[in-house]
């Protein structure tokens, strides 16, 4: 039976990627020797890096003046390095999620943090607007889509501040205004490349302005002066990010990856509206995430829920159930999810209502 990919991370990749990757795991450029047991320093290793780091400036229409890097730690570790690196006195952050709070924890450990607006008190349902961003802040830091309650900010944000993004889960898919921003950064495992790396797009003269010392693997300095080379970077994630950038250019671009998006997400938006069976999470519906769609049963179905995973499950859809801190369903609609599959996923639906 074909299984439909929701996961909401690691989650669904292109095909071609998987398959390209495995095929350098078994034998890299026809060299007799497989990806996992080649240098990062080889000859042969250093195109795929830049390659890469190419790709993510075409495609993302990166200005000149920044850098691209290829870290480990995950988007967890940047919730510390962001402000290592960036935060002198204060810092603004807009509380929209899980992960929006994990990062602000831990900048306060390096100076005042202003919460401008959370959604907090009504279970992150919406994405607060006409909050004001104090002028005299290091940067404003924004989650542009939180995976966990599915709401996501469809534009950059209007502010006179630098701004900082967690862009971990959807990234690639819009087009971004990067000159706002002094960092964007993300672990891949959502829309890039299998889990292991961690992207970080940098604006080279925003670094070095902090007074503390800041250890060297967490300094973003070490990381542009080598080139994402100072240690180890994780070689295979990289290499199947670069196939990802590749599938992405080829398929038009953010653009098309934005189309598809919105196709996907009005679709299924729409049957669980028109469904008398489930409702959506997200209050503001124009804050509806297009990456990770959340809904329950109606009210009055409660009891259904437990049923309709396991009617879900035996039809090939894989990942459905919401987040622990959400319940429900999340069905997480990555870049490389195809129409097809969101469409089994309403048959489904469509299906159990027919039972009930
Ligand atoms: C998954 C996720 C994270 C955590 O990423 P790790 O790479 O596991 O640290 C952070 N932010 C957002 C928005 C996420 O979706």
């Amino acid at each position: 039976m074909k299984k439909h990919n929701f996961n909401a991370g690691p989650s669904i990749l292109p095909r071609e990627v998987i398959e390209k990757t495995a095929q350098a795991i078994l034998d890299f450029n026809g060299s007799g020797l497989s990806l996992m047991e080649i240098s990062h320093r080889a000859k042969d290793f250093q195109p795929v890096v830049d390659e890469a780091v190419a790709l993510f400036k075409e495609l993302l229409n990166i200005p000149e003046g920044y850098s691209v890097l290829f870290l480990g730690g995950g988007a967890s570790l940047e919730f510390c390095m962001v402000p290592y690196n960036f935060l002198e006195k204060k810092a603004a952050y807009l509380n929209t999620g899980t992960w929006a709070k994990k990062a602000m924890k831990e900048a306060k450990g390096f100076g005042e943090v202003v919460e401008v607006a959370s959604s907090a008190d009504s279970g992150y349902t919406f994405i607060p607007k006409g909050y004001e961003v104090p002028a005299d802040v290091d940067y404003f830091h924004i989650t542009t889509n939180n995976t966990i309650y599915g709401t996501e900010l469809h534009a950059d944000p209007q502010v006179e501040v630098p701004m900082v993004a967690d862009m971990s889960s959807d990234i690639f898919s819009r087009p971004v205004d990067v000159s706002k921003y002094i960092c964007i950064y993300g672990g891949a495992q959502k829309n890039l490349a299998p889990a292991g790396v961690t992207f970080v797009i940098v604006k080279n003269d925003a670094v070095g302005k902090v007074s503390r010392y800041i250890p060297t693997m967490l300094n973003y300095q070490t990381h542009i002066e080598k080139g994402s080379m100072f240690n180890t970077p994780p070689v295979v994630p990289i290499y199947a990010a670069l196939q990802t950038l590749r599938w992405l250019k080829a398929q038009g671009g953010v653009e098309e990856m934005q189309r598809r998006a919105k196709q996907r997400a009005d679709m299924l938006y729409a049957e669980i509206d028109r469904n008398k069976l489930f409702r959506g999470t997200v209050t503001a519906h124009e804050d509806r995430s297009y990456m990770n769609i959340c809904f329950v049963m109606a009210d009055e179905y409660k009891d259904l829920e437990a049923d309709f995973l396991k009617f879900a499950t035996e039809k090939g859809m894989v990942g459905i159930k919401g987040h622990r801190s959400v319940g429900g369903f999340r069905a997480s609609c990555y870049n490389a999810m195809p129409v097809e599959s969101v469409q089994a996923l309403i048959d489904c639906m469509q299906e159990f209502e027919k039972n009930h």
